[in-house]
């Protein structure tokens, strides 16, 4: 009797516990499927590719703070240039508002320019953008124009390429950084104290494996940075769709053919561990086999370095499911 009880109960709760995490999936997708519309509408008007709009909304939903959950479109376009300067009215009529030099466009036909209608803010973006030109090269010096920062326009640029390569922006895969049919260890050594380097905190997660272990990347991302450094030997890093640098130290060598530039997905060969590092270009053997993984967050003002372990638990999961 108490057996069965049980085992109802353990079925309630799987039952419980599987139906909202499917319908969340199914909300994500279809909130991913509102937005590329959204964008594929502004190309239509525009001509501005959409893949570039999905960038720049993508990477200010990673750097505006009080975007409500699921909020379809997370550009925020600062008031005075909406409504043109010294138009305190703030009334949404569009002709009011070119009265004024304001930018704020009608995207959806109704006369009006409103700061939180998607397809007003959406053309309204598109057509600051295009204030030097169509080409790719005119948009991108319309980005910096408009957020005056040059991680910004990288980010943004690299964003559109993987959106644009894969002609989708729901991308959920992730994989883990080493190969996990090898033997390798790892613990939370975030934060602890190094020697080498005088007193640096250390930024990221240690993976010790053995020399050869095949290293991956473990998102989609753009290769921003290959070769040689003092702490990190050879290294490589890649920036992916969420403001986040991910940074791969002290291996033994490169993956052939890979480029600073270069799209990667989850799961693509980056190198191999080794244990480089520490010295001149070609140092290795001062400390064990093992990959150094960092990550790095950026909120449109600074950088910084958080703790990967949480996340590698997460992809080492998604990895062995894979299996
Ligand atoms: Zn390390």
């Amino acid at each position: 009797m108490y057996y069965k009880w049980t085992l109802s109960f353990i079925f309630v709760l799987i039952a419980s516990l599987a139906i909202p995490l499917t319908i969340h999936a199914q909300d994500q997708e279809d909130l991913y499927k509102e937005r590329l519309a959204l964008y594929k509408k502004t190309e239509a008007v525009t001509q501005i590719p959409w893949y570039y709009i999905a960038a720049i909304d993508q990477y200010e939903r990673q750097i505006q703070k009080d975007l409500e959950e699921n909020q379809v479109i997370s550009i925020k376009i600062p008031e005075e240039l909406w409504f043109g300067p010294g138009n305190t009215s703030k009334t949404t009529d569009k002709e009011m508002i070119k009265l004024f030099n304001g930018k704020g466009q009608d995207g959806n036909g109704d006369n009006k320019a409103e700061p939180d209608n998607p397809e007003d803010v959406l053309l309204t973006m598109a057509n600051l953008v295009l204030e030097h030109g169509p080409t790719e090269e005119d948009i991108n010096i319309g980005i910096w124009d408009y957020y005056k920062r040059d991680l910004a326009v990288h980010t943004i640029k690299n964003t559109a390429k993987v959106f644009k390569k894969f002609g989708k922006i729901y991308l959920t895969d992730r994989d883990f950084p080493v190969d996990i049919g090898y033997n390798y260890t790892y613990h939370n050594t975030w934060g602890d104290r190094r020697g080498f380097g005088g007193n640096r905190i250390h930024e990221g997660t240690d993976i010790f494996a053995d020399y050869g272990t095949p290293v991956k990347s473990t998102t989609y991302g753009v290769v921003e940075l290959k070769g040689w450094n003092l702490y990190g030997g050879w290294r490589i890093g890649i920036r992916d769709i969420f403001n986040i640098y991910h940074y791969y130290a002290h291996l033994s060598g490169f993956e052939e053919g890979l480029s600073v530039g270069q799209i990667v997905k989850p799961g693509d060969l980056l190198g191999r561990v080794g244990s480089t590092g520490y010295g001149p270009p070609g140092t290795s053997g001062k400390f064990p086999p093992h990959l150094h993984y960092g990550m790095y967050k950026d909120n449109g003002y600074s950088e910084w370095s958080f703790d990967p372990y949480p996340h590698l638990k997460k992809w080492e999961r998604m990895a062995r499911k894979k299996r």
